[in-house]
Order: structure tokens, then C-alpha cells, then sequence
């Protein structure tokens, strides 16, 4: 296959494996377990960075406050994660995690176990392993590392049940509840109200949040050679299913690539997420978004599951004779449009819907005066996330607009009011993984 890269606009007119192409050459010597590089001046400048929220500033508290030890190493991996099953030959090696040891061919289900209840009492969450008969890469998949984000659960119980250890190259290591007591109460937050997800690496001597993010890192996420951390939407809104990748990252890109038909926007990730310590500590990382808080929603767990095991299949863990569904559309920037008034928040969209710059997205009616203003959509693109009809105050995020490429470049010094002013840093409310 024969692509032309050009440098500014045109990325969204080629194929996605074409356009990761693209991006994979732009991105030169970008190397997993180093810093990112930053976007240069050619070409690469299309990797607009669209996701990148400080949501470690918002209510909660903050990983700024204490330091985060260096990430544990990752295991060395024997090839790379493109070359895994291709270059791998011969009979497995037992799997040893959590201090046991899992023969080629078989399953255990095992608990990890990271913190005390105030009773002392240890609490453990179920860790699920497939050892394959054949050698290959170990892919890890972890859920609800928010404790209300309940679709990943059942997307890693899905996947994990299905594999048949005989016909699997490699091993495949599942934690469908990570934050176990965020989900016992139903909520994002450990019960000290600190977001999991901005503390890995973790630090052994730090917060309860800092510890519990060391020990997954030290006893699960060390092993794996790539990881898909699932989550959903937050705070009463909800996701079309799609990927978040660094797609500056090579290793990332080769990941991100095995998904099919699932939407993909670039974001980098925020500094104490899961998916930013792995990829730091040289195991590429993704964040697969599926749904909204709080319900198990059928077509987006089907949805999910479809796209790892179109993933296991691409890497050649697993045999299957046809890809997934259309590939989709890479967003290398999106936007979220907030209201303007408070209200009740009406949508007239809903996830995937295409929409053209000036479409109405919804309506917001004040319950005292009835009177009613319209959210309308300032680009054209894709409706990727939206809130859950409800109560909102002015400023409140309401519709994610992923932004098709010709939308913002080449003339994105015009674009008016993307996240990332300097206002906010970025700041988008809650809405990041
Ligand atoms: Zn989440």
C-alpha cells in the first residue's frame, strides 16, 4: 500500500489505517517509556492534543499534592508488541502473578487485594487469567478503576469467559472492578473522594489512593506487554464507544490499530492516569470509552467486547477469519459545547449522530420562566459524547463534538473557543478518564 501524507488537512480523506500510517512515520523516533515528543512543525502539527483536561483540579483532591514514585518497570518484553505471535515459537511458559503460577493451557481466577477496610478486614477484587498454550504477548484489561463505571466490568467478564486457553497465543489478565470500593458505594471516588485514576504510578508510603495505585501497578500492570483501561463517561454523561490514544506514541498506534470499527480520538493522556503511567513504564496503553455511569448498557458492552476481540485477533492471540465491521474515523480534535443558561437539558442528537456546524444539538427550558434557547453546534463532526437529559447550570458541558479534520485545520488560529484556552488550561469537568 502506497500513502501520501500531506501536511496539514488531509488526514481525514484517507483511510484510517492509511492516516495511523501517516501519523506512525510522522512520529518518527517517538519511543514507548519516554516522554511523548511534542508535535513538530510538519505535518505532525495535525496531532492536535483534544482531550487533555486537568480534572485533577476539580473537587476532588489532587496527585499535584504528593509525589508519585517512579513507575515499576515494566517486564523486558521479548518482541515487540506488532511482532508478538508472529516471532513467537515453541510451548508457553507457566504465568506467574500474584504469587501463583498459571500453567500454558489454563484459567484461575485469583484476588488482589491492595487495601484494609477500617475493620482491617483486606479487601480483594477478583483478577481474571488465561495462560495460553502458545507463547505470545500477555494483554491486560482493567474496568472500573472509577468504581460507578459499570460497563467495562461486564466488557472484561464478556472477553474473558469467552477465550479458550487452548487456542490462545499468550495471556490475557482481566480486573473488572479495580476501584472494589468505589463500586460497593456506587461511586467514582475512593471513599476519601480522590479519583483513583490521577495517583499511578502510585507511591507505596502515599495516600490510600497513592497505595492502592502502587500495588496494581507493582503486582498486575507490571506483567503486561499492552494495556485497555475501560471506562465510561462521568457524571451523567455518556460516550460513543471510542479509543483515546496518544497516537504520537508508535506502540500506541500499533494498538489502537487492532480495535475495527470503534471511533478513535487522539488525546494525551493526563499525568497520573493508568493509561499515561503504563505507556511511561513502556507498556502501550489505551482507554477504551463505552456508555455512561451507573448501567450496564447492552449495546455498548457488545460494542466493546468487539473491538478487543477484534484486537486479540489482530495481534494473533487468538484465530478468526474476518475483521470487524468499517473502520471509523480518527478525531484529531474535538470540543465540548456547554450551555449557556440553566435549565432542563433537552438533546435532539444522540451519540454518533453526524452533524453540521450550526445543527441544533438540544434545548435548554427554564423551569420558572419556560423560556427555552437553543445549543447549537459551532462545527461540523460527529456527536462523540453528550450529557444525559438533565438539570444543568450555564458553563456545564453538554455535547462533545468530534471536530472532522478540514473543521479546524489548516486554519486553526481561527477556531474560537477549543478546550484549550488559556483561561482553563484545558480544563474540561470531569469528563476524562
Ligand atoms: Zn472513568
Amino acid at each position: 500500500m502506497r500513502v501520501i501524507c500531506r501536511p496539514s488537512g488531509s488526514l481525514s480523506r484517507l483511510s484510517r489505517p492509511a492516516a495511523l500510517l501517516c501519523l506512525l512515520f510522522a512520529a518518527g523516533s517517538a519511543v514507548a517509556g519516554e516522554t511523548a515528543v511534542e508535535p513538530s512543525g510538519s505535518g505532525v502539527d495535525l496531532i492536535q492534543d483534544s482531550t487533555y483536561d486537568a480534572d485533577s483540579r476539580s473537587s476532588e483532591t489532587s496527585a499535584a499534592a504528593e509525589d508519585l514514585v517512579e513507575a515499576v518497570p515494566a517486564h523486558p518484553h521479548d518482541v515487540p508488541l506488532a511482532d508478538a505471535v508472529t516471532t513467537a515459537t515453541g510451548i508457553a511458559e507457566p504465568l506467574g502473578i500474584l504469587g501463583r503460577e498459571i500453567a500454558p493451557g489454563s484459567a484461575q481466577r485469583l484476588a488482589w487485594s491492595a487495601t484494609e477496610l477500617f475493620e482491617g478486614v483486606p479487601v480483594s477484587t477478583p483478577v481474571l487469567a488465561v495462560n495460553g498454550k502458545l507463547p505470545g504477548p500477555t494483554l491486560c484489561l482493567t474496568a472500573a478503576v472509577h468504581g460507578d463505571e459499570l460497563n467495562g466490568i461486564e466488557i472484561v467478564r464478556r472477553v474473558l469467559h469467552d477465550i479458550d486457553p487452548d487456542k490462545l497465543s499468550g495471556a490475557v489478565i482481566g480486573v473488572p472492578i479495580v476501584n472494589v470500593q468505589g463500586f460497593r458505594r456506587g461511586s467514582r471516588y475512593l471513599p476519601d473522594r480522590r479519583d483513583l485514576n490521577r495517583y499511578f504510578p502510585g507511591n507505596p508510603n502515599g495516600s490510600a489512593a497513592a497505595r492502592i495505585a502502587h500495588a496494581l501497578f507493582k503486582d498486575i500492570i507490571a506483567h503486561c506487554d499492552a494495556l485497555v483501561d475501560l471506562h465510561t463517561g462521568s457524571f451523567e454523561r455518556a460516550n460513543l464507544p471510542q479509543i483515546r490514544a496518544d497516537l504520537r506514541n508508535p506502540d500506541v498506534v500499533t494498538l489502537t490499530l487492532g480495535f475495527g470499527s470503534m471511533v478513535v480520538l487522539h488525546s494525551q493522556p493526563t499525568v497520573g492516569t493508568l493509561r499515561h503511567a503504563a505507556t511511561m513504564a513502556g507498556i502501550p496503553a489505551v482507554t477504551v470509552e463505552a456508555g455512561g455511569p451507573a448501567q450496564l448498557e447492552l449495546v455498548e458492552v457488545k460494542h466493546g467486547v468487539n473491538g478487543i476481540e477484534t484486537l486479540l485477533s489482530t495481534l494473533g492471540m487468538v484465530k478468526k477469519s474476518r475483521f470487524w465491521g468499517d473502520p471509523e474515523p480518527v478525531y484529531y480534535r474535538s470540543s465540548w459545547v456547554r450551555a449557556d443558561n440553566g435549565g432542563i437539558l433537552l438533546a435532539d442528537v444522540s451519540l454518533g449522530s453526524s452533524i453540521r456546524k450550526g445543527d441544533l444539538l438540544g434545548t435548554i427550558t427554564d423551569p420558572m420562566s419556560n423560556m427555552r434557547t437553543e445549543l447549537r453546534s459551532p462545527y461540523s463532526g460527529r456527536i462523540i459524547g453528550l450529557a444525559r437529559n438533565q438539570v444543568v447550570m450555564p458553563g456545564f458541558a453538554a455535547f462533545h463534538v468530534g471536530i472532522q479534520a478540514e473543521e479546524v485545520m489548516p486554519d486553526e488560529a481561527d477556531a474560537p473557543d477549543f478546550e484549550r484556552d488559556p483561561d482553563t488550561g484545558g480544563y474540561v469537568d470531569g469528563m476524562s478518564e
